[in-house]
């Protein structure tokens, strides 16, 4: 049987081999605490700095400035429940109708608590306009938190922008780079937010590791009360995996593989818009992450569709990897104005520099093919969803 394709890579990705041959030394032999003060312990600290030092030159911030975290949802939490309880007068929070759940469900909770929440729109190419982001600014605002690119389409909001009038305005900034890191260039320092979250496991390292760049210029408060990270994370490091996501940042860090990336999901995307008809793509194709595309297939049910492309061995996504097994309708293809069966005629192929042309080559012959069998599956008679909304 021919190898998976596996094209869901902003659900999470393979562990690179480089990374786990880096990884296996600090989970046999070099079990030591990086907190205690044996040698067996300071040859683990010493792996901890130096991960720190590869992760923030992927992400362009002085090693000092990030703490290793669980998850990408952990960072994000720290980042806007820091700035809360540093400014407790201040119960107004920036975000838009597109984040991750992470955000989400963060910011819905403090809403039931009396926080207010700006909920910033998007247009129909997924787009978010930084005067909309300034309007809402207020003397109660406690920080503006933002994706930088969109997990499910790729598209890309304007931060550089959007920093620039956090800064104006004196608010804190937290940018949700989850998406953005190891795919485009990006410099915290140089950006002007005073929180950035990233997370391993978007980049090919394992699961359940992750870091948050903060601003040396900011105060903050921990989320994870302990003595590790210098008093900002408590909880012993899990230094594997740090290991891991450090080697995983120098790879992220080479550039050359980019435009090979893109090459590949141009070619796929032109194959599905050319071969399979009424198949559109949602969101910018100009401002967007290299790696992703999100395509619209009318007449199909994005649930039916995995099924069939799983039994050829093509693993992509319907929406988000956190929303996939429910039946609603992905959060951000609605909040473009899309009809709820143009969101469930979706669906989300993402790649990573392990992905191959053989993958790409395959995919073109097996996508047009399932879409066939599904359309040709339908009831006669129903509905072929609504066309996509102008674009502006
Ligand atoms: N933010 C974005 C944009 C994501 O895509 C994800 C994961 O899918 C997260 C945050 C959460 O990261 P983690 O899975 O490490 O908690």
């Amino acid at each position: 049987m021919a190898a998976a394709i596996y094209l869901d890579n902003n659900a999470t990705t393979p562990v690179a081999p480089e990374v786990f041959e880096a990884m296996v030394p600090w989970l046999r032999d070099e079990y030591g605490n990086p907190s205690s003060a044996y040698a067996l312990g300071r040859r683990a600290a010493a792996a901890l700095a130096e991960a720190r030092e590869r992760v923030a030159a992927l992400v362009g911030c002085h090693p000092e400035s990030l703490l290793f975290t669980s998850c990408g949802t952990e960072s994000i939490n720290t980042a806007i429940l820091s700035c809360l309880a540093l400014d407790p007068d201040r119960r107004h929070i920036i975000t838009s109708a597109v984040e991750h759940s992470a955000t989400i469900k963060l910011c819905e909770f403090l809403a039931q608590r009396g926080y207010e929440i700006t909920w910033l729109p998007v247009d129909s190419r997924g787009r978010l306009d930084p005067g909309a982001c300034a309007a809402a600014i207020h003397e109660e605002t406690a920080l503006v938190s933002l994706l930088w690119a969109n997990n499910e389409t790729g598209v890309l909001f304007p931060i550089e922008e959007i920093a620039a009038i956090t800064a104006a305005k004196k608010i804190p900034l937290h940018v949700d780079a989850v998406q953005a890191v190891g795919k485009l260039p990006l410099n915290f320092d140089s950006l002007g937010a005073q929180f950035l979250s990233l997370s391993g496991h978007k980049l090919h390292a394992p699961k359940g590791v992750a870091a948050l760049a903060v601003s040396r210029k900011i105060r903050f408060s921990p989320l994870l009360r302990g003595s590790q990270e210098e008093g900002r994370r408590g909880g012993t490091q899990n230094v594997a995996s740090i290991v891991g996501m450090g080697v995983a940042a120098t790879l992220a860090a080479e550039t050359s593989h980019h435009e090979r990336i893109r090459d590949l999901r141009d070619r796929l995307e032109q194959c599905a818009l050319r071969d399979i008809p009424g198949a559109e793509v949602n969101g910018d194709t100009e401002h967007r992450l290299p790696n992703t595309t999100s395509l619209a297939f009318d007449g199909i049910e994005s649930e039916g569709a995995l099924v069939l492309l799983d039994r050829s061995g093509l693993y992509c996504s319907a929406g988000s990897a956190c929303t996939t097994g429910s039946i609603h309708p992905s959060h951000v293809l609605r909040a473009m104005g899309y009809s709820n069966e143009r969101a469930r005629a979706s669906l989300r192929f993402s790649l990573s520099r392990l992905t191959t042309e053989t993958d790409i080559n395959r995919a073109c012959q097996i996508l047009p093919e399932a879409v066939a069998r599904l359309r040709a599956l339908r009831p006669t008679g129903s509905p072929v969803v609504a066309a996509a909304p102008a674009a502006p």
